[in-house]
């Protein structure tokens, strides 16, 4: 790469902003076809001219679900490669994209549920946790997923011994099941293994244990919050919705 201090650099308006793009969606968790709402434009030569380049910045909306995010798209004129174009045969040149979304997008792990009875502090390790995994950093999405039984321990005021004796003692109050604390158990020994040492967490574990988190939140709040809603309902204080 050239020396920062050779490359001339213009911000304009991008000229392909009607242009769609197929992006991943967090929401349809699929790629979607996006509509650009907003872009910027970042373009750069050297001051030779030999090599030009561009930095598209995009705020794009989902055609499905309407979900609006970031996205960069980068490109060069390195970055070129030769193919037949399909509707006339002949050989021409192609310029390759590079593409990040923001927040990333990473359709692997489950998009964790948020409920009413929820406290704020599980909502925010989940969604650091979630934010870590999808940005590919294991080691932080290992140890977030060790956070979230922590922290689901301390609201429910378990706060003696180990995450061991802890998790015991939240199936002892009935805050999870007896299923529940073996699933448990065995998240507790991946965090603490994977945290402990160098190697790198399989991306396979991590989606188990995610999967097995996602399904404890669910389980003892997805509870809760319909447990309050037909208590207010018995008292009159919510109206079914009318059926259509
Ligand atoms: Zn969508």
């Amino acid at each position: 790469m050239e020396n920062e201090s050779n490359i001339k650099i213009n911000l304009t308006q991008n000229p392909d902003s009607n242009k769609k793009h197929r992006l991943l969606c967090a929401s349809c968790r699929r790629k979607t076809n996006h509509t650009t709402q907003q872009s910027l434009r970042r373009g750069w030569e050297t001051d030779d001219s030999h090599i030009a380049g561009y930095d598209d910045f995009l705020i794009v909306k989902c055609d499905g679900c309407e979900t609006v995010q970031f996205c960069q798209i980068s490109s060069c004129s390195e970055y070129y490669y030769s193919a037949e174009n399909p509707q006339t045969g002949e050989m021409e040149t192609y310029y390759s994209e590079k593409i990040d979304q923001y927040p990333a997008v990473n359709t692997s792990y489950e998009k964790p549920s948020t409920f009413h009875s929820m406290p704020s502090e599980i909502k925010d390790a989940c969604a650091e946790t979630y934010s870590a995994l999808c940005g590919d950093l294991p080691k932080l999405g290992a140890a977030g997923t060790r956070l979230i039984i922590e922290t689901l321990c301390l609201v429910n005021n378990i706060g003696n011994g180990n995450l061991k004796q802890k998790i015991n003692a939240l199936a002892k109050k009935g805050v999870i099941t007896g299923s529940m604390r073996t699933m448990l158990h065995k998240v507790r020994l991946f965090g603490n293994d994977k945290l402990h040492t160098t190697a790198t967490p399989k991306k396979v574990d991590l989606e188990q244990a995610w999967s097995a988190v996602c399904n404890l939140l669910r389980s003892v709040y997805g509870t809760k919050d319909t447990t309050a809603y037909f208590k207010a309902f018995s008292q009159d204080k919510v109206k079914p919705k009318a059926d259509k």
